[in-house]
């Protein structure tokens, strides 16, 4: 899988992305990670890329033709029109599931917006795909870019090892991850549930998934009203909450 990062801050996303286990399957090839610098892309000849806006209003714009330009430096190199993501507060929040289908592509390209955001006429031309990580405002699409990458990288093959298996993890089937414990037994008068320290692996695996199932009532009820229970379970739950 083969990311590239259309950014003005091109060290700042690296220094997040080139550490711990997405640095490590960037390091050996699992996945790759590129910057393309924007602002290398600018027709000025004091490389500035932005402007103000047509028509008023707070604030400058980036503008389309340097944004434009570093695109095609790589849409050129893949041969084809790749899929490409605008980072912006009005995208569709992305999710776990997003991150799962996005990592099936071989190439993805982030474009990460500043100031007020971008040119219109350069979206309508490059974009296919506009994503946000919230419903709030953050100053770049460098930080959303970041936590896109991660999440998504996680999914390809590969990059966890087994003990990092993300099949278990929260989101999976519509439930939060159970609670979880290591050495030692006891620490600061709070002991480990005694049923993990049984060995029995079936009843082990029971309770964790009636801990999942407290836990997302208790967090994300919405989340659970997705999740596929059993008969038994939910009898048990509404037992649990009486
Ligand atoms: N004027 C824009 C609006 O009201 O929708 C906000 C621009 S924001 C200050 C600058 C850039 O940050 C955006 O172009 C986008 O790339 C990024 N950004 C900000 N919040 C984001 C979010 N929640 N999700 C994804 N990208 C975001």
């Amino acid at each position: 899988m083969n990311f590239y990062i259309l950014t003005l801050f091109p060290d700042m996303v690296m220094a997040g992305l080139n550490t711990s286990i997405i640095g490590r399957a960037a390091k050996a090839g699992t996945i790759k990670i590129e910057t393309v610098n924007i602002r290398d892309y600018s027709a000025n000849k004091h490389q500035k890329v932005d402007d103000y806006p047509y028509g008023g209003g707070a604030g400058m714009l980036m503008q389309a033709q340097p944004v434009y330009d570093a695109w095609r430096s790589v849409a050129d190199r893949i041969g084809r029109k790749p899929r490409c993501i605008y980072m912006t507060p009005q995208g569709k929040t992305f999710t776990q599931k997003e991150a799962k289908a996005f990592a099936l592509e071989e190439e993805l390209i982030f474009l990460c917006g500043h100031y007020e955001g971008i040119d219109q006429r350069v979206l309508e031309e490059i974009v296919t795909d506009y994503m946000s990580i919230g419903d709030y405002v953050l100053t770049g699409g460098e930080l959303p870019a970041m936590v896109m990458v991660d999440a998504i990288s996680r999914m390809v093959p590969g990059v966890l090892s087994n003990e990092e298996s993300g099949s278990t993890e929260s989101f999976e089937g519509n439930l939060l991850e159970y609670p979880q414990y290591s050495r030692p037994e006891e620490w600061n008068g709070r002991k480990v549930p005694e049923i993990l320290l049984s060995g029995h692996h079936k009843n082990i695996e029971a309770w964790r998934r009636q801990q999942s199932i407290l836990l997302t009532k208790e967090r994300r009820p919405d989340l659970l009203e997705k999740a596929q229970l059993t008969d038994q379970e939910r009898h048990w739950l509404e037992e649990e909450l009486c």
